[in-house]
């Protein structure tokens, strides 16, 4: 490779945006959703939840609330009391990344949320950038 060839190439990959390369990194899991009666089993929550780095009951209290039902977690699972489709909870978790796991300035996914007494702070381990966030 010619130190032309090089610096040209730098140059290129200077020019694609940041928050392209990340978001390309980064996949959120899809949900796996399954109705039964009049419950929705998300059958790989606790896999979403780990992917996303962050505790179960978090991210169960985060997604009753905002599709305003009441549910539960069931070893892996999680259970809603109502029927939605797989697009309406994969909608909810999108939500759920961008305000409790991206980062504010840098928007990379590599973020701590810690408790404090009322709300959480979230830390991000790439930039060092904080953020306090409202309780779920
Ligand atoms: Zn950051």
């Amino acid at each position: 490779m010619s130190e032309d060839y090089e610096k040209l190439l730098d140059r290129a990959l200077e020019q694609v945006p940041k928050a392209v390369l990340e978001s390309s990194r980064f996949q959120i899991p899809e949900a796996e959703v399954a109705i039964v009666g009049n419950r929705t089993i998300l059958r790989n929550f606790r896999s979403i939840a780990s992917a996303l780095n962050r505790e179960p009951e978090h991210l169960i209290k985060y997604l009753l609330r905002e599709l305003g039902v009441a549910g539960n977690i069931e070893g892996t699972q999680a259970v809603f009391q109502g029927k939605f489709l797989n697009t309406a909870v994969d909608e909810r978790i999108r939500r759920y990344v961008e305000e409790f796991v991206l980062c504010r300035e840098c928007g990379k996914p590599d973020t701590r949320l810690e408790r404090r007494e009322r709300f959480y702070i979230l830390r991000c381990e790439a930039c060092g950038a904080r953020a306090s966030m409202r309780s779920v």
